[in-house]
C-alpha cells in the first residue's frame, strides 16, 4: 500500500447565505479544481463555519420549500440545530452531532429551519450540507429518511487515547457505518485529541478530501490544514494518517467515482437535460407533493 498525497489545501471561498439562516462557504463545485467531475459522486459541500446567531423571536430563520430530485443530501449537525418538513409528512429535528441522510430520490419537497429552540436561545451554528449523487438506475427510486442520532453512529477508539473516529457511512477498520449508501461512500468524522493520530486507507480510484471542522491538523506528517480548510487528495495511492496539532473535528469523505454523465440544474441533478427539464415539468405539476411554507 502506498501513500495518498494531498494535492491541495483550500481555504474556504467567501461565505453567502442559503435562505436566511445557513451562511455557508461552498467547496464543492465551486473552489478551485473541486468540481461535480472532479469529485464525483459528491456534487455539492456547503460549509457552515461556526457562526453565532442571536436569538429570535420572530420566524425562525432558514430556507423555504424547495425541491430536490437525483441525488441525497446528507446533514451533519456540529453546533445548533436544524428542524425541517417535507411533503411526504416527514419532519424532525438534527440535533449537534446528529446526521440526516436524505434520499431526494424521484422527489420531495422539504424546508430546512433553525429549530425553535435554537431560534429561541440563539448560540453557535456550525454544519455541513454534502449532496451524494445517485446511479441513474437509483435516481427515480423512492425518497427516504435516515435520521441517524449520534448514539447510533459506531466510534472507534484511536490508539494512545487519541480520540474516536464516527462512522456515519462506510467503514472503518472494518466497522461498519450507520447510514446506508447506493454506491460505495465512507463519510467519517475524526475526533481527535490534541498529538491525536489515525491512519485511513481508501481505494487509489475513489475521490478522496476533508474538511477541518475544528482545531488543526497535518497530514502525512507534512501538509498543514487549518480550520475551516479543505484537503483534497490525489487517485494515486490509498493510505494516509492525519494528526491533530490541537483537539480537532475533521470530517472525512471518500466515494467511488459514478462515471455517469451529470446534467444539473439547482436542485435538479439527473444524466440528461431532458430529465431536468422533466423535473421543472413534474415540480410544476405538483408532482413532488405538497408542502405549506
Ligand atoms: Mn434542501
Amino acid at each position: 500500500m502506498s501513500v495518498k498525497q494531498v494535492e491541495m489545501v483550500l481555504a474556504p471561498r467567501e461565505p453567502h447565505y442559503v435562505g436566511d439562516g445557513f451562511k455557508v462557504h461552498n467547496f464543492i463545485p465551486s473552489a478551485y479544481g473541486l468540481t461535480m467531475q472532479r469529485m464525483d459522486p459528491f456534487i455539492m459541500l456547503d460549509y457552515g463555519a461556526k457562526f453565532y446567531f442571536p436569538p429570535s423571536t420572530s420566524k425562525a430563520r432558514g430556507v423555504g420549500v424547495h425541491p430536490h430530485r437525483g441525488f441525497e443530501t446528507v446533514t451533519v449537525a456540529y453546533k445548533g440545530s436544524v428542524a425541517h418538513h417535507d411533503s411526504s409528512g416527514g419532519g424532525g429535528v438534527i440535533a449537534e452531532g446528529d446526521v440526516q441522510w436524505m434520499t431526494a430520490a424521484s422527489g420531495v419537497l422539504h424546508k430546512e429551519y433553525h429549530s425553535d429552540e435554537f431560534s429561541k436561545t440563539g448560540g453557535d451554528f456550525q454544519m455541513v450540507q454534502l449532496w451524494v449523487n445517485l446511479p441513474a438506475k437509483d435516481k427515480m427510486s423512492t425518497p427516504k429518511y435516515q435520521a441517524i442520532t449520534n448514539a447510533q453512529i459506531p466510534k472507534i477508539p484511536v490508539t494512545q487515547n487519541g480520540g474516536l473516529v464516527e462512522v456515519i457511512a462506510g467503514a472503518y477498520e472494518g466497522n461498519i457505518g450507520a447510514a446506508s449508501t447506493f454506491s460505495p461512500v465512507h463519510l467519517l468524522n475524526a475526533k481527535l485529541n490534541e498529538g491525536g493520530e489515525a491512519s485511513f486507507n481508501f481505494p487509489a480510484h475513489f475521490n478522496t478530501g476533508l474538511l477541518v471542522i475544528e482545531g488543526s491538523v497535518i497530514i502525512n506528517g507534512t501538509e498543514d490544514v487549518p480550520l475551516d480548510h479543505f484537503a483534497l487528495f490525489t487517485n494515486i495511492g490509498e493510505s494516509f494518517t492525519i494528526k491533530a496539532t490541537e483537539n480537532s473535528i475533521v470530517l472525512i469523505l471518500s466515494g467511488e467515482p459514478i462515471k455517469e454523465p451529470i446534467a444539473a440544474h439547482g436542485p435538479f441533478v439527473m444524466n440528461t437535460r431532458q430529465e431536468i427539464m422533466q423535473a421543472f415539468e413534474d415540480y410544476e405539476n405538483g408532482k413532488f407533493g405538497e408542502l405549506v411554507d
